[in-house]
């Protein structure tokens, strides 16, 4: 029998919870809350194909640098909840939603935690290098909270497409029996992809913010219709050094993310963008058929 959706505090509540389940269609979306549209479509995508859905809001600080901005990251716990509860009752009322908002940092990391999970070379580019041990912080928080909700499909935005990449590869390198499900970027009305840290942003800085999705588009377009890659790769470059925003802008593998010298059908644009001290993420995927 579906019952209202339930907020839950401490690990020993959920999994208890857990344990009373007989079905084993769980999804899990896991978030660090503030919650917009780009995260609740991974919830309804969960809602459509799960009989439970849970989604987790926790603040790792473990995937914080210590310059970063891990005290003045939002939590909207309240809001966060009418937006679950909304979509639940337009959508689903016949399925469990399951909001695990652990009360404090403990219920993830006891006081004498000490493991630190790494996935090698993938988690060392790109967001790796420019954040280090992000990547660690990541996998280590995304396999307890795999251990503690058991869930058969976990999903993930492609916004965060390194961090999937990543996670798929621990999944595998680890044996987890669980689906990962990369779901699409939701982009603003501009183009600009959602993410909690565009509110940083001054009303100058929104504005520059998209050369990022802009630049993407124009790089794909060049990348398509240009038969030299030297000329693709010079406007990069160019595009990098006229600009000292850009932290990177690449053209990469989407499964190794290993950068690319000449095109290939499975390939990826990265692109981080610094605007107003505030890191603006955001990739294209590109598949092309290779005429030889
Ligand atoms: P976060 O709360 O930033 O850790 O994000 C939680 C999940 O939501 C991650 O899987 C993100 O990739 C995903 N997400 C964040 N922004 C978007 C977006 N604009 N579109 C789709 N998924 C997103």
């Amino acid at each position: 029998m579906p019952r209202l959706p339930q907020l839950i505090e401490t690990k020993e509540e959920f999994l208890r919870w857990r344990q009373s389940l007989i079905s084993h269609s769980v999804g899990l979306v896991a978030t660090m809350g503030n919650l917009h549209a780009g995260h609740i479509s991974l919830v309804e995508k969960s809602f459509q194909e799960n009989e439970h859905t849970i989604v987790t809001i926790f603040v790792n600080p473990k995937q914080f640098g210590p310059k970063e901005d891990f005290a003045k990251y939002p939590r909207t716990l309240s809001e966060d909840e009418e937006k679950l509860m909304a979509s639940w009752k337009r959508l689903t009322p016949s399925k469990n939603l399951i909001i695990f908002a652990p009360k404090t940092t403990e219920e993830i990391y006891p006081p004498k935690f000490l493991t630190t999970i790494s996935v090698g070379k993938i988690s060392k580019l790109w967001e790796g290098t420019h954040r280090p041990g992000h990547f660690e912080g990541v996998a280590t928080v995304v396999y307890l909270l795999f251990q503690i909700i058991k869930p058969s499909i976990a999903y993930f935005g492609a916004k965060d497409f390194q961090q999937v990449q990543v996670i798929k590869k621990m999944t595998t390198d680890l044996l987890l029996d669980i689906k990962i499900m990369a779901c699409p970027i939701v982009r603003d009305h501009d183009g600009l992809a959602l993410s909690s840290r565009n509110q940083y942003l001054t009303t100058e800085g929104r504005k520059q913010s998209l050369v990022l999705p802009q630049t993407l588009n124009l790089a794909a377009k060049i990348l398509i219709e240009e038969d030299n890659f030297e000329n693709f790769s010079a406007f990069l470059e160019k595009t990098k050094e006229n600009d000292d925003r850009w932290e990177y802008l690449a053209y990469c593998d989407s499964e190794t993310l290993i950068n690319l010298k000449q095109k290939q059908p499975n390939g990826i644009l990265l692109g981080v963008y610094k605007v107003d001290g505030t890191r603006l993420l955001d990739n294209l995927l590109i598949t092309l058929t290779i005429k030889n």
